[in-house]
């Protein structure tokens, strides 16, 4: 690595997570871990490997693309994908056994038309939307018109195996839990109904990591789909304090110093000199920038840990390179810490989160693949 600016990937802080969810949960439930958007920024061959040790049993992503990047890696873990597949690549899928999200009635027909009757059946798990408005039907009567489908045309046929049901939680992280238990009651419902029609389907899930660790008195669902919370992170202020257990973090972001020097007073500091020197002041140049999804809004308003101790980023944040104001003269190739712990000290997505007016969700995904993913 040539490059002196790292990601790292804390393993043992997924399965911990992980292995925390087990012992959590019933052990009828499963765990679909989900990797989608390159394991939320981590990289999702080892995240998906890593969590299918510690007692994941599922792997879920967003697109089909994402699963034969799984598949060649040699990932043979049950997959679903979670948004919307085009019905011309479900032999595609079959050919990978990679389960599909049926978007809805007309989708999954056009799927049925697709599949390649010499291959495995095609897995496929029908969603239901209940409240969250993104993927998934929302009338009694398509439900009604799916399990027409499946009486008539799915049953007898050995292409297409209908192996889950689900829905999405839209605000299982928040205190108020008045519109979760509404999604939850319709979701019941649906399932009540499927199985008076004797559709056997293997699998019903709802829960995020944030609907996984509450407790919804209708939710009566064989597995979970946790992400964010594998991950080390909690899926929302609040939930910190809901969640049962302790989650450790497992993305961290490191670089060193490519050069240090004392400016005058008065000296601007980078584009705009945003930043004005008072005094004599140290500085620290950093090689990592915007380029890198270290957001140029994070200019004058970051820190940083050096030393076990926090400091600046001061001035704009540039493509790919940003200043850092010291304490005192540091050595080049000093380690600066801009996500995650040293000592007692630590930055974390959540901070950088807030700084952004984002969520800590989109902390690890925004850090770009050029840097690079080191794997402890
Ligand atoms: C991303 C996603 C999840 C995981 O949610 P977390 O809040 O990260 O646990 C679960 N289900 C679906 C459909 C998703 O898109």
């Amino acid at each position: 690595m040539i490059r002196q600016t790292w990601a790292e990937i804390d393993l043992q802080a997924i399965k911990k997570n992980i292995r925390a969810f087990r012992t959590h949960l019933p052990a009828e439930k499963e765990i679909m871990a989900v990797v989608k958007a390159n394991g939320y920024g981590h990289g999702a061959v080892r995240v998906a490997q890593s969590a299918l040790q510690a007692g994941a049993s599922w792997l879920a992503v967003a697109l089909l693309e994402e699963a034969l990047e799984l598949r060649d890696a040699g990932v043979q873990a049950p997959m679903l994908v979670l948004g919307y597949t085009p019905p011309e690549y479900a032999s595609l899928a079959q050919e990978k056994r990679i389960s599909l999200t049926a978007v809805d009635v007309e989708h999954l027909v056009e799927l049925s038309t697709q599949v390649e009757p010499q291959l495995p059946a095609l897995g496929f798990h029908f969603k239901v939307d209940t409240g969250m408005s993104r993927f998934g039907i929302n009338t009694h009567g398509e439900i009604e018109q799916a399990v027409h489908l499946y009486q008539t045309r799915l049953r007898s046929s050995s292409h297409l195996l209908w192996e889950g049901l689900y829905t999405h939680l839209a605000t299982a992280d928040e205190e108020d839990t008045t519109y979760t238990q509404a999604q939850v009651l319709r979701f019941k419902r649906i399932q009540v109904f499927l199985k008076q029609q004797k559709v056997p389907i293997k699998y019903y899930h709802a829960a995020n990591s944030a609907g996984t660790v509450r407790e919804f008195d209708d939710l009566e669902t064989n597995m979970v789909r946790v992400g964010i919370s594998m991950y080390g992170l909690y899926p929302s202020e609040h939930m910190k304090t809901v969640f049962p257990f302790t989650l450790t973090p497992s993305f961290s972001l490191h670089t060193r110093l490519s050069q240090v020097k004392q400016l005058a007073p008065s000296t601007g500091v980078s584009y705009g000199k945003t930043y004005m020197t008072e005094k004599p002041e140290w500085v620290g140049v950093i090689p990592i920038g915007y380029a890198d999804g270290y957001s140029r809004n994070l200019s004058n308003q970051a820190q940083v840990l050096i030393r076990g101790q926090k400091h600046p980023i001061i001035g704009r944040i540039c493509m790919d390179s940003s200043v850092v104001r010291l304490h005192t003269r540091l050595p080049r190739s000093e380690i600066v810490t801009l996500i995650g712990r040293q000592q007692d000290q630590a930055i974390t997505a959540d901070d950088l989160a807030h700084i952004l007016g984002t969520i800590n969700y989109e902390i690890p995904c925004m850090i770009g693949e050029r840097v690079p993913r080191v794997y402890k």
